[in-house]
């Protein structure tokens, strides 16, 4: 596997591939990989003749630098997980190769109600860090698709709609969620979690799984209110939102009119730790 951490380097890897039609799957990730990770390079490698990662902790995407912080960098051992699977090209800028104005860039695009509600009404900011890195690494790594998963439902739903209005020459792959055999979604914050909180948290997506099953058969409200309280029920976890939003502008359903649409998100802290996750309903 090949290992690249600036921008000339990459584009004189990149450059004659691009230019004899090589096709580029792109996973981009801010590394501490696990299972959920390689199921996007092996979906990758599957589809496209060359495969590349990118591990980046994007500064402009933290909206607690806390949080950024406390990231876990583990990039020697990524670098052994994505040799392992077959990964062609590992990229590993620093901060100061892709922000060498320093961190004060935009990037306007009408985000309809996607950076509003739940992730982006919690995380002022996230999305539009989120966008203007994965918008950097395309241009400098040309992909022909970028694979990203549904564990983050709205960061999809946000590159979905932001390569929609500039155009951009690349197909996003959504990639279903991996789970650990107790159901909760695999995340590099689990490795946050103290052994009491692991034991706690598959009730999220346990509750999620209940969700699907009331689906349609009482309302949405009372569904929403519901789950609340269920997760709520023990006492180390604090539910910061819970909604049953619309798959693709992901605004709260009032009633179950447009049920193929609805998904359940949810966010919630164990002790300091803040998990997400959802579930498409239908
Ligand atoms: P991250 O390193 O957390 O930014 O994630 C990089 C990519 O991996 C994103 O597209 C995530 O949605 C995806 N990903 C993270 N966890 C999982 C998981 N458990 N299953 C599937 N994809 C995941």
């Amino acid at each position: 596997m090949k290992q690249l951490s600036t921008l000339r380097e990459m584009e004189r890897f990149i450059t004659p591939l691009t230019e004899n039609g090589t096709s580029i799957g792109f996973v981009p990730t801010m590394g501490a990989l696990h299972e959920g990770h390689l199921s996007l390079i092996r979906r990758a490698k599957a589809e496209n003749q060359l495969t590349l990662c990118s591990v980046f902790v994007n500064p402009i995407q933290f909206n607690n630098p806390e949080d950024l912080a406390k990231y876990p960098r583990t990039l020697s051992t990524d670098a052994k997980m994505l040799e392992k699977v077959g990964c062609d090209v590992l990229f590993s800028p620093g901060a100061e190769e892709l922000y060498p104005q320093g961190t004060t860039e935009s990037l306007e695009l009408d985000w309809g109600m996607l950076d509003k509600v739940m992730e982006g009404k919690f995380r002022p900011g996230h999305f539009k860090g989120v966008a203007i890195v994965v918008k950097k690494l395309f241009s400098i790594t040309h992909p022909t698709r970028a694979y990203f998963g549904k564990k983050d439902y709205q960061q999809l739903a946000v590159i979905r709609r932001m390569v929609e209005q500039l155009r951009l020459p690349v197909t996003i792959i959504p990639c279903d969620t991996v789970r650990e055999p107790d159901g909760l979604a695999m995340s590099s914050r689990n490795l946050r979690l103290t052994i009491a909180e692991r034991q706690v948290a598959p009730v999220i997506y346990e509750v999620l799984c209940q969700v699907r099953e009331k689906a349609g058969k009482i309302p949405v409200k009372d569904l929403r209110e519901w789950a609340i309280r269920k997760i709520q029920e023990h006492p180390s976890i604090r539910v910061e939102y819970f909604e049953i939003g619309d798959k693709e502008t992901l605004i709260p359903l009032e009633n179950w009119s447009l049920k193929s649409r609805a998904v359940a998100f949810i966010a919630a802290f164990l002790g300091d730790v803040r998990l997400i996750d959802n579930l498409e309903l239908f």
